[in-house]
């Protein structure tokens, strides 16, 4: 369904955050439950915010992608890093001129800690509506607990979700059209967005793609680690082989080849990340490594 979603409530928003601030500082830290893991270095090693395309910016880390798009309306802001990546966002935001106060709209491209865990604390600072995709909503509501593959290992903040958002919808901003795409299997709720931006007269089609990699343990057949995984995997490769695409960017810097296609100050350039046949060898190389597993999980079971 397609469908238009008007502005949103500011003073409803910030009540939201602080409730929702105060039920997360309740709750155990996401960090007791993590004493173990190590995070790999690229998630947490700062890396300068940049402008991507047109208002598209890249405020994450290294290996983490966070996005900020920009309207004179205010800004949305897909994904954070982890539990203590507001402070460096902020730096990164600021760096470019913009304030993160004026963030209107949080979303997310998948569930998981790495990209959720300062959602919470940034809806405080902000005040921003968090908009999430029906499937993922229970799991950033519950901090990760209810995730199918990480539940119970991992956790982040929980994040009451504002508004739902379904395939198609178009979120609104200001000037900012920014479509939603339901691309589910690496988790239930994944999604993508994508708009048009004109550059020198040109139009360039970007998508905020969340890849369909498969977390180490997950199961796609027998057992399968959500019912219908297998086959939201095969929607998600689908309908990404068939996208018009010209800049593409990634929830990781290391899936949309972040390091090999941007030095750190380096002069804006529309075209820097302009690479429609990098993003359909990567959903493809993706798409065989599902088929592999596919492959191996009826051999050892016997199925067909
Ligand atoms: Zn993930």
């Amino acid at each position: 369904m397609r469908g238009t979603i008007p502005g949103l409530g500011h003073r409803r928003a910030w009540i939201a955050a602080v409730s929702c601030w105060l039920a997360a500082t309740a709750i155990a830290q996401p960090a007791d439950l993590l004493e173990s893991f190590t995070p790999p270095a690229g998630w947490t090693t700062p890396f300068p915010a940049h402008r991507v395309i047109g208002n598209l910016y890249a405020v994450g880390f290294e290996d983490l992608g966070v996005f900020l798009i920009t309207s004179d309306a205010g800004h949305i802001l897909i994904n954070t890093g982890l539990a203590d990546s507001a402070a460096p966002i902020r730096e990164n935001v600021e760096s470019l001129g913009f304030q993160l106060e004026d963030v209107r709209i949080l979303l997310c491209m998948q569930a998981h800690f790495d990209h959720t865990a300062a959602l919470a604390e940034i809806k405080a600072l902000t005040g921003a509506e968090m908009w999430g995709t029906a499937k993922d909503t229970r799991i950033l509501e519950d901090g990760g607990f209810s995730d199918p593959h990480f539940g119970g290992r991992v956790t982040f903040a929980p994040i009451q979700v504002d508004r739902q958002l379904s395939d198609g919808d178009l979120i609104e901003l200001g000037d900012i059209r920014l479509t939603v795409h339901d691309h589910p299997g690496h988790t239930e709720g994944s999604s993508s967005y994508s708009m048009t931006v004109t550059e020198n007269g040109k139009d360039y089609r970007v998508v905020i793609a969340n890849m369909g990699t498969i977390n180490p343990g997950k199961r796609l057949l027998v057992d399968p680690t959500y019912p219908g995984v297998a086959e939201d995997f095969a929607k998600t490769y689908r309908e990404q082989k068939a996208m018009d695409v010209d800049v593409w960017v990634a929830a990781h810097g290391s899936q949309y080849g972040l390091l090999e296609k941007y030095q750190p100050g380096q002069a804006y350039d529309p075209g820097t990340f302009v690479d429609p046949d990098g993003f359909l060898a990567e959903v493809e190389r993706l798409e065989t490594i599902y088929l592999e597993q596919l492959a191996a999980e009826r051999a050892t079971s016997g199925r067909d």
